[in-house]
């Protein structure tokens, strides 16, 4: 085992993309296939609403995600690598970033946006050029990503803290996204073992008001009630903080609804139909207990992709929570 993914393994450093996949075992997957070509892509596709923490490292401290990658490309032999970016940040940053990278092998990468660009074998489609739609897993993009060449995908955040394990500075910290109805919104860097309660108190964002949040993501976090923030926040750390008594459960649900119809790639029925079902449900405030849980059954065991899957946690935990459903 390389010297670095002997810190990561012993660090426990958890992809910080949503899946909390073991950073080391990815890396040591990647580093042990048989291949004269590799490839190392960090994902800034960040296409969650609500999320931002990846733009906000581009931004606040580009010179760490390279030293991340840099060590990513040390520790895989005849690698290159791609930092893949949605196509705003793209603009914002490609100056900087390329003058930092200088002759190092890695090359900047618009995508070309969207929500579903940032799920691994999408990179992989998008980074080829070929049809944008997912891919059946496994093959993982591990074994067979980028042109069928084993391929490292970490989110931004991950490279970023690769450095700081490397250079001795990790302290279980990570990044969390806060908004909504809030005093101080805005990027924070905080321990990972902050419950939400923590990490509202210590921004000054706590409201004095009755209030849910969605956590983990702005369209596929889930909702957690304020009797129930003495937990961590899970997924990529975002947090959305919603006025209960200003706030119309089902305007929220139709409005995630129709985020996923408008990025979902339409391969695969029972994601196709069966937001489209559910957002028809919604908007008509009808909603008849049995078929909406077929739905959300039907969506979580059979949808294709992960996105299909993550369009249930935050309409189950709402209809439970909130609308007592
Ligand atoms: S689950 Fe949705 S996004 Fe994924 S393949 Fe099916 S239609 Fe496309």
């Amino acid at each position: 085992m390389s010297d670095i993914i002997t810190k990561l393994k012993k660090a426990n450093l958890l992809g910080r993309g949503g899946a909390a996949f073991p950073t080391h075992l990815k890396w040591q997957m990647v580093k042990d296939q048989k291949s004269d070509t590799k490839y190392i892509v960090a994902n800034g596709s960040e296409g969650e609403p609500a999320t931002q923490k990846d733009g906000y490292i581009v931004e606040h401290y580009p010179e760490t995600l390279i030293q991340g990658l840099k060590l990513a490309l040390d520790a895989i032999e005849n690698s290159s690598a791609f930092i893949y970016l949605r196509k705003d940040y793209f603009k914002k940053y490609k100056n900087k970033l390329k003058k930092l990278i200088g002759d190092l092998p890695i090359e900047v990468f618009a995508e070309k946006g969207g929500y579903l660009s940032g799920e691994e074998t999408m990179v992989c489609q998008e980074i080829e050029k070929s049809i944008l739609r997912p891919r059946h897993k496994p093959p993982f993009p591990g074994q067979a990503g980028i042109h069928d060449y084993p391929t490292l995908i970490n989110n931004i955040e991950t490279f970023y803290y690769a450095a700081k394990i490397a250079e001795g500075k990790y302290n279980n910290e990570r990044f969390y996204t806060i908004l909504g109805d809030v005093k101080n919104p805005g990027v924070y860097e905080l321990s990972a073992k902050a419950t939400i309660k923590d990490i509202l108190k210590e921004t000054k964002n706590l409201p004095d008001f009755k209030f849910f949040a969605q956590v983990g993501g702005g369209a596929s976090g889930e909702i957690i009630l304020d009797t129930e923030i003495d937990q961590l926040a899970q997924g990529s750390g975002s947090i959305v903080v919603h006025n209960q008594e200003k706030t119309d459960p089902y305007e929220l649900m139709s409005e995630w609804l129709q985020f996923f119809m408008a990025q979902n790639c339409d391969k695969c029925t029972p994601c196709r139909e069966g937001t489209y079902r559910l957002a028809e449900m919604i908007k008509n405030k009808e909603i008849s207990k049995e078929d909406f849980e077929d739905l959300l059954f039907t969506l979580e065991n059979t949808s294709f992709c992960a996105l299909g899957k993550m369009v249930v946690p935050p309409l189950r935990t709402m209809s439970h929570k909130i609308l007592k459903i």
